[in-house]
């Protein structure tokens, strides 16, 4: 109410002029009308307001996972419809007995952590924001699972208790992604270590069924192990871009570390809380190693390592530049998210732009230099990603590391190149590495890399794409017997 209409409603009610006192007005602004108020008050005529989308949920969800206490359990906000399961088009949960887990009156998944109906709401909020992220990256497309050819449109079932086991992995033939739970062994009064609760792991698992619905041919283990090694690392760095899409991570982060994505934290660190339980303080990965390519062999798990942690060099690398040019003008939590979704996108179109079979690190940096060049991104930029690749021997070093290597690189200067060329196409360092000459050796990666259907299959059979049968699996062995029984 203003005082104009507190002065009117004064004189209806009392039928006295009480005089407007408004300190700074003048005399004829606080006169009140002469007129007796007898015109009937106008009709209200609420202005109306912008709503959201009509669709929304709300769904607690751990930021990390259990372990890391600094994050915790939050509430999250799913801005697409969600159906009791929580299901939708593309995702649905199954937990036999538990499922479908019904939404509250309000319409949101609220439930308490260590509880069953926890575990779906959770799992399907952590795949259904891995989506969301490459789909932003992707046009605000959505992107086909494998068998999503032809017209399919079947939604991938999650498993948030498959089994036990100390395991998590991606199907195509079950069309499924499946987490596993274990008590951790030699360690009195471990309680049981859910791998769904973990967003690290349901990230990375994510990760290999949107990156095989993308390039089918690179899961099969007939490609060389860099190949592998680009499966492992997209798993990884859809934890870590995930983490910084949301803003409540990347503040904290920011926080923690003063702006220093070297030093330790939840981020470099990934699945702490598995990791731990396997007597592995720094989580199961360890994004911000310092490995090469001539020391990880042909163990692909170790080759990815490599890959990931090229990539985060290049992102802390992007910050520290970024952070110094908009230091007066923006939040550094802004500009952390804003220089990860730059430089996820830039992975994300890199890896779409690769071969279909038989990929190479050096194709997918390759392709890095060249989006960055296009899209317009500053020179210092792909110095970085040339730097980066070059000192971890996956390229050769087209331009000098001197600077880099002696501590002297101009971090400030957009324009820096090392000697003055913009260089955006660099070869492999050793075309005869082991990890792309040799078997793959997949030993230590997730359970994904570890299914049948990806280590007998061919790289054209996969890359062809659509439903995968256990026939596909076992032809060979079926073509064998067929011979031997028609004898
Ligand atoms: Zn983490
Ligand atoms: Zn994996």
């Amino acid at each position: 109410m203003t005082i104009h209409q507190q002065d009117i409603r004064a004189q209806r009610e009392t039928g006295t002029q009480v005089p407007a006192q408004w300190p700074g007005r003048g005399p004829q602004a606080a006169a009140p009308p002469a007129q007796p108020a007898a015109r009937p008050a106008p009709a209200p005529n609420p202005v109306p307001v912008p709503l959201p989308p009509r669709t929304g949920h709300r769904v607690r969800v751990y930021k990390q996972d259990p372990s890391v206490t600094e994050l915790g359990a939050r509430l999250a906000f799913i801005p697409t419809v969600v159906l009791n399961g929580p299901a939708d088009a593309r995702v649905r949960i199954e937990c036999p007995g538990v499922t479908p887990v019904a939404r509250n009156v309000s319409g949101d998944f609220v439930f308490d952590p260590g509880t069953p109906e926890f575990d779906c709401a959770h799992t399907f909020a952590v795949v259904r924001q891995a989506m969301a992220l490459f789909e932003r990256h992707n046009g605000g497309e959505p992107i086909p699972f494998a068998w999503n050819t032809g017209g399919n449109t079947d939604p991938i079932s999650v498993f948030p208790h498959a089994a036990t086991g100390a395991n998590a992995f991606y199907s195509r033939t079950a069309q499924a992604l499946k987490f596993m739970f274990f008590t951790p062994e030699g360690v009195p009064d471990a309680s049981v270590v859910h791998t769904c609760r973990s967003f690290d792991i349901v990230a990375h698992e994510t990760g290999h069924a949107l990156l095989d619905g993308l390039k089918p041919g690179w899961l099969s283990a007939g490609n060389p192990p860099q190949t592998g090694g680009l499966h492992e690392s997209f798993g990884d760095l859809t934890a870590i871009f995930l983490a910084l899409a949301q803003p409540d991570q990347a503040d904290a982060l920011v926080a923690l570390t003063k702006a220093n994505l070297h030093d330790k934290s939840f981020l470099a660190d990934v699945a702490e809380e598995f990791g731990k339980a396997l007597g592995m303080p720094a989580g199961l990965r360890n994004a911000d190693n310092d490995l090469k390519l001539s020391e990880v062999g042909n163990e692909v798990h170790a080759i990815s390592q490599v890959f990931t942690g090229a990539v985060y060099d290049v992102l802390a690398d992007v910050f520290a530049f970024e952070l110094n040019r908009q230091l007066r003008t923006k939040d550094p939590a802004l500009v952390l998210i804003e220089t990860a979704s730059a430089l996820c996108g830039l992975v994300f179109e890199a890896f779409v732009a690769s071969p279909a079979t038989g990929a190479r690190y050096a194709d997918v940096a390759n392709e890095m230099l060249r989006i960055s060049a296009d899209r317009g991104d500053p020179a210092i930029h792909r110095t970085f990603i040339r730097n980066r690749f070059a000192v971890r021997e996956i390229t050769t070093a087209v331009t000098p590391l001197d600077d880099l290597m002696s501590g002297q690189m101009r971090m400030a200067d957009a324009g820096y190149t090392g000697d003055g060329r913009d260089v955006t196409e660099v070869g492999p360092f050793d075309d005869r590495s082991a990890s792309l000459r040799a078997e793959q050796d997949r030993s230590r990666c997730c359970g994904t890399m570890q299914m049948p259907e990806y280590e007998l299959v061919s790289p054209a059979k996969l890359a062809e794409g659509g439903a995968l049968e256990d026939d596909d699996i076992l032809r060979e062995d079926l073509e064998a017997l067929r011979r031997a029984f028609s004898k």
